[in-house]
């Protein structure tokens, strides 16, 4: 009997001494250990520095993060450890991403000796045009790869499901002849596809426009005609001081205007646009009008959606809770979710209702012979990355 309560003092001390040891690790008021990791972030070819990457380190209790700046470099503080896995991602991790592992020494910093490449993760494919050619950037400027597909793929689900990301040229194709393109389109988009579309390539999104007025149903297209409205009445002009009003563009051109070149006439101009349904990102300022526009906020309501993607099922898509309210679209490996959800994470992309796509449109784009200028270059590069 004595035995056994010894047994029982013994454990329940053990208890209390573990009780006692857990709280005090979890007590926040004692300083942690950190080290610094400092490098850079480029792209494939090596050529072109990454801006606006998401660099960060994960452990069960803490999320240490930071962006990386005009040149691709970064200095990421966390808690000292080694072997940790450190995350490089843009947009939502799910189409660009690199992990490798570091040893993050106390007190000290320690710089990556190689260059971090930043891997394509999707399956992309383009749309070929008359007037740009976005491939230049993605695939000659970057280093990435995108597979070239034509107008009958488009018009079927299976020909395009296999893809993360659809770039339609200005001048493609024309849509309003075909209500089946709109149909997959609507079921890519729906189904978590992001499209980056340019100028004349409106028409894939709210059927032909042309030059009639606003208030004529605009035929065919898979977006509601209420949400945008263009026509065919830009002229060949420069707008030297286009507004960035996107935070996330300022930071990434690092400043808040630029100059853009229509080389071309009749561009597209938006003439009406629904705030609730697209977010502005450049506009004119002389009439405020939008110039880069972007949704993820389009859903059809199928409800048997194709699977949409290349995706791995061992990474996987969460939104992270930073604290204080704000919350960072992560992509992890499936074997770290658990963690996440433990300090109440959610599964799939922040600030996303449907999980759908993105919808990316631009009223300038790179010309056809690939000139461009540095910050016409920069922006479409920025889109590429946050599809
Ligand atoms: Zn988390």
């Amino acid at each position: 009997m004595r035995k056994l309560l010894a047994i029982a003092l013994f454990a329940s001390l053990t208890v209390l001494l573990f009780s006692c040891k857990k709280d005090k690790i979890e007590d926040i008021s004692v300083p942690e250990i950190t080290g610094t990791i400092t490098g850079k972030v480029v792209s494939p070819n090596n050529r072109t520095p990454i801006r606006y990457a998401l660099v960060f380190i994960s452990t069960a209790k803490k999320l240490y993060s930071t962006y990386t700046d005009l040149n691709g470099n970064f200095s990421l503080t966390a808690a000292a450890g080694t072997a940790q896995n450190l995350h490089v991602q843009t947009g939502n991790g799910d189409k660009f991403r690199s992990v490798i592992q570091v040893d993050v020494v106390a007190n000290q910093t320690t710089p990556l000796t190689d260059l971090l490449r930043l891997n394509q993760v999707g399956n992309f494919a383009f749309l070929a045009g008359s007037f740009d050619k976005i491939e230049n950037i993605l695939i000659d400027s970057l280093g990435y790869n995108a597979q070239s597909i034509n107008s009958t793929n488009i018009q079927y689900i299976a020909g395009i499901s296999n893809f993360d990301v659809l770039f339609i040229d200005c001048g493609a194709y024309n849509a309003f002849v075909n209500p089946n393109t709109d149909t997959a389109l609507s079921n890519f988009v729906s189904g978590g596809g992001s499209l980056y579309l340019s100028d004349w390539s409106m028409e894939f999104l709210t059927g032909q426009s042309a030059l009639t007025d606003c208030q004529v149903p605009r035929y065919s297209g898979f977006i509601p005609d209420a949400t945008v409205c263009s026509r065919r009445t830009g002229g060949v002009s420069v707008v030297p001081n286009a507004q960035v009003v996107s935070p996330e563009l300022q930071y990434y051109l690092g400043k808040d205007s630029m100059r853009i070149s229509y080389n071309l006439g009749s561009w597209e101009r938006i003439q009406a646009i629904d705030n609730n349904f697209w977010q502005t990102m450049v506009t004119d300022p002389t009439d405020n009008s939008p110039l880069l526009i972007r949704t993820n906020q389009y859903n059809n309501g199928n409800i048997n959606l194709p699977f949409v993607g290349s995706r791995d099922s061992s990474q996987v898509t969460i939104c992270h809770q930073l604290g204080n309210g704000t919350t960072i679209t992560i992509t992890v490996d499936s074997s770290a979710v658990a963690d996440h959800m433990a300090h109440g994470d959610s599964m799939g992309s922040c600030n996303n209702p449907y999980q759908s796509g993105w919808i990316y449109y631009t009223t300038f784009h790179n010309e056809h012979n690939g000139q461009i200028s540095e910050d016409v270059k920069h922006i479409l590069e920025f889109m590429i990355l946050n599809l």
